[in-house]
């Protein structure tokens, strides 16, 4: 049995992982953590990890947050699971030397969702083959950032994969400003902002007389769960800090 904690456990995916967690039989709720004290949530970590003693400490907060809990975490040997985004290269290599110097393991994902993590595999792949490729990401209305992160990751690692930039059509005229997207390593990156959508990610390869199509659509946030649920699961097995479910899933 595992016994984990929740930090962000009146938010969004905290009430997810919260419940996610309930109805694993080898793991068990071990008290939250939030702003605002709630049922079995408090609003000490201290406190909350003195009377719970989790082993794991899932994090969805905000950046500073999850930095200041993953630190007093490692500090008090409860493994952290981060899937906040946003927190800064040093803050994280802090986290990588807390976690090796106390020999404690520690994970941080920018995305659970196994489809969206195999889908930047695969493309990872088409990059080696196809000289032309373009990233869209659909969002709902309300995200504030574009592209997406997992779009400009994605077109991170196929540039990655082919060592080289793609090839990019630059000989039409843009009378429009914008009107083909932005641009990384010659891929095209354009983002869809419309109330109805959710979060949707398409890498689309062409070549002469073909083109391939690796589409990824999350529908709900359950979707994070089995991703949050390995880490979970994995993370005790770990004497260091982990970035990317992708590590744990040996698709590198
Ligand atoms: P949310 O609904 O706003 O939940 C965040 C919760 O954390 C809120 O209840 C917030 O309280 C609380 N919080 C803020 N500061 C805290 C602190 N110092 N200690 C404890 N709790 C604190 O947001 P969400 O949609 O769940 O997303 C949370 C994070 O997860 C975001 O960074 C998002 O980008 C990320 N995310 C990652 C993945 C992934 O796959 N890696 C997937 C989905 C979301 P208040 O509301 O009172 O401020």
């Amino acid at each position: 049995m595992i016994r984990v904690a929740v930090a962000g456990a009146l938010g969004r995916m905290g009430l997810e992982v919260s419940q996610a967690v309930r109805a694993a039989a080898d793991l068990q709720l071990a008290g939250g953590v939030d702003v605002r004290a709630g049922d079995g949530v408090a609003t000490d970590l201290r406190r909350a990890i003195s009377q719970g003693q989790p082993q794991v400490l899932v994090d969805f907060t905000v950046a500073d947050a999850a930095y200041a809990n993953a630190m007093t975490a490692l500090e008090l040997g409860v493994r952290p699971v981060i899937g906040t985004t946003g927190m800064s290269p040093e803050q994280q290599n802090d986290i990588e030397r807390r976690a090796r110097e106390s020999r404690t393991g520690a994970f941080i994902a920018p995305n659970f969702a196994l489809g969206a993590v195999l889908m930047m595999y695969f493309a990872k792949i088409g990059a080696r083959y196809f000289d032309s490729a373009e990233v869209i990401d659909l969002h709902h209305d309300q995200k504030i950032d574009s592209p997406s992160g997992t779009g400009h990751k994605t077109a991170q690692m196929m540039a990655e994969a082919r060592g080289k930039p793609f090839a990019m059509n630059v000989s039409e005229k843009e009378p429009l400003a914008g009107a083909r997207g932005a641009e990384w390593q010659g891929i095209r990156l354009h983002s869809v902002r419309l109330p109805g959508f959710v979060a949707h990610h398409e890498v689309i390869f062409g070549a002469q007389g073909q083109v391939l199509t690796i589409r990824h659509d999350s529908t709900d946030r359950t979707c994070f769960m089995p991703g949050v649920l390995i880490a979970i699961r994995e993370v005790v097995k770990l004497d260091k800090l982990v970035v990317g479910l992708d590590q744990l899933l040996g698709l590198t």
